[in-house]
């Protein structure tokens, strides 16, 4: 039996590279996609692009190319998006729930009907930075051998883009329906971003911080947010709070 992915919720799946030195390595990216059936890229300030280099590898993805979204920076990128992955080569110590490439893409199906999911690539010299990764909810990590454990970047993408397909075709995303989601949608990067701001702002206002690094504090808070799927209703509940905070007397 031909098994067929549901092809139409591959379109709420946003594949990220973020600052590409070698355009070849766009072209390989976007072959990668076309194999597995995703098509949406987001190229976020790449170091030279348009490239012929890039359409050569890509082979026969030019559309994927054609139709590329350009952004100057990844919350730009990430706009909309319910639910990210950051990719590293990297074991990183902090606050990530770190997933395998299969659990990663089920967890991410898991919102798809919300809205856009991104998995966000990062340099090919340096990965992500700690900056870029608070502004995903989980980070995915292709299991390698230890000792050398940096995939190509396209071959990187490839093996995610791998297991959506084969992801989507087995339960044809078997409609996630059920979860509390559906009732309580998932706020999105960009109301996030406003709560963390609005949440600063309160804490200081507070005094909380004292000699504290606020970074820090704000680096694990927004880890927790990021882990715990926030939904809308949450986030407008925690401003609610950072209002009042606002309201009162400043105190001494
Ligand atoms: N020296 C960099 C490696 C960058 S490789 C570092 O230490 O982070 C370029 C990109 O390919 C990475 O940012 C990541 O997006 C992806 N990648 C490479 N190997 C990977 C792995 N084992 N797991 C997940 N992503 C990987």
């Amino acid at each position: 039996m031909t098994q067929q992915a549901d092809t139409s919720l591959f379109n709420n799946i946003r594949i990220i590279l973020v600052n590409t030195s070698h355009p070849g390595n766009i072209g390989a990216a976007a072959r990668a996609m076309k194999n597995m059936g995703l098509s949406k890229l987001t190229l976020v300030d790449p170091k030279e692009y348009p490239s012929l280099e890039a359409i050569s590898r890509s082979v026969g993805a030019v559309d994927i190319l054609d139709n590329v979204v350009l952004a100057k920076d990844l919350q730009q990128a990430i706009s909309g998006c319910v639910w990210v992955a950051g990719t590293s080569a990297r074991l990183r110590t902090i606050e990530w729930p770190i997933l395998n490439p299969r659990d990663c893409v089920r967890k991410s199906l898991e919102h798809i009907e919300q809205g856009d999911i991104a998995i966000v690539f990062g340099r090919e010299n340096s990965g992500l930075t700690n900056g870029e990764m608070e502004k995903c909810n989980a980070l995915l990590h292709i299991p390698t051998n230890p000792d050398f454990s940096s995939l190509n970047l396209a071959a990187a993408v490839q093996v995610v883009c791998y297991e959506y397909r084969l992801a989507l075709m087995e339960s044809k995303a078997t409609k996630h329906k059920g979860n509390k989601c559906r009732y309580d949608a998932l706020a999105n990067s960009a109301q996030l971003d406003g709560m963390h701001t609005h949440l600063q702002d309160a804490l200081d206002y507070l005094g909380f911080f004292g000699t504290n690094n606020p970074d820090i504090v704000m680096r694990r808070l927004k880890g927790l947010f990021n882990r715990a799927g926030t939904t809308q209703r949450e986030l407008s509940i925690i401003r609610g709070i950072c209002s009042a905070i606002q309201d009162k007397k400043r105190p001494r």
